[in-house]
């Protein structure tokens, strides 16, 4: 029988022992994004979900239900979207990164006070807001005596050659959801595009590439996972679960204060050009100052 390890599908007696085997949840987070026309909408947080009940199937640990709303649709992103997406209605769940931070603080607040050892947040969108996601571990971490990591794609592995929606990303998610990619979807090779984000190599995609690297992002969350439990263990922190009200003191006095600085809150990165105001990117590009 397959054990289940999402939350969500689970019967508290079930989440009562799973905890008590494994004190580990992960926390899958994703959004929907094009990513060509052969990928189903919500590739990031399909795929994380995916391995990251993998890892808990095998390993221990509970999965907490993916957060399908992420960073997008602003400066960098906006700029990105204009010359592969274009025109076409994108179909993004997408949140600011300061609204996309400020909630992450409650899910591990969450996390914590139910008294998990370990947290593990992997986002399968990646992007600027990675390098904040560490900034926002680090800020974090000394309120919580849960022990935090939070990864991206490319926090958990470095994959030479990754393309947005192409040759690598789509067999991920062809391996971990086979009803979410669908090949004769591809646009027609005179097709000038743009083609969804598409990958300029998805059609070399093959299914098997994925199944080898799920099986090398299940490894290394489940590494991850049994190093916080260890950093843990050794450690022994005193654990008080926190209020919402001191949740949002965290966020108000040392987070959002620092959010001008966050990778993910710049117009453009060098060299970049913005969206045109005719554009549809260029009605959310510019990132506002927030006082
Ligand atoms: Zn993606």
């Amino acid at each position: 029988m397959r054990r289940e390890v999402r939350w969500e599908r689970m019967f508290a007696d079930e989440l009562d022992a799973a905890f008590q085997e494994c004190p580990v949840v992960y926390l899958p987070y994703g959004l929907c994004e094009p990513h060509g026309p052969q990928n189903a909408l919500g590739m990031d947080g399909l795929r994380a979900h995916a391995y990251a009940c993998r890892a808990a199937r095998e390993h221990g640990g509970i999965v907490a239900p993916p957060f399908f709303w992420n960073v997008h649709e602003l400066g960098i992103y906006a700029a990105w979207a204009h010359p592969l997406i274009g025109e076409a209605t994108p179909w993004l769940t997408a949140v600011p990164p300061w609204l996309f931070f400020h909630e992450i603080c409650y899910h591990v607040r969450s996390m914590d006070a139910l008294g998990f050892k370990a947290i593990l947040l992997f986002s399968g969108h990646d992007g600027p807001h990675g390098r904040d996601l560490k900034r926002l571990e680090n800020l974090l971490q000394p309120h919580f005596a849960a022990r935090l990591c939070f990864l991206t794609d490319a926090s958990a592995l470095r994959l030479e050659g990754f393309h947005h929606g192409g040759k690598i990303e789509t067999p991920l998610l062809w391996a971990a959801e086979p009803d979410c990619v669908d090949t004769s979807r591809f646009p027609a090779p005179d097709d000038p595009g743009p083609h969804f984000a598409m990958g300029p190599d998805a059609r070399e995609a093959d299914r098997r590439l994925g199944e080898e690297l799920i099986a090398r992002f299940v490894s290394a969350l489940a590494a991850k996972a049994k190093e916080l439990l260890e950093a843990y263990d050794r450690l022994r922190p005193q654990r008080r679960p926190l209020t919402f009200e001191e949740t949002e003191r965290i966020w108000q006095e040392e987070i959002r204060p620092r959010m001008g600085e966050m990778a993910s809150m710049c117009d453009t990165r060098p060299g970049q050009a913005p969206p045109p105001p005719e554009s549809r990117w260029h009605h959310n590009w510019k990132v506002p100052k927030l006082d």
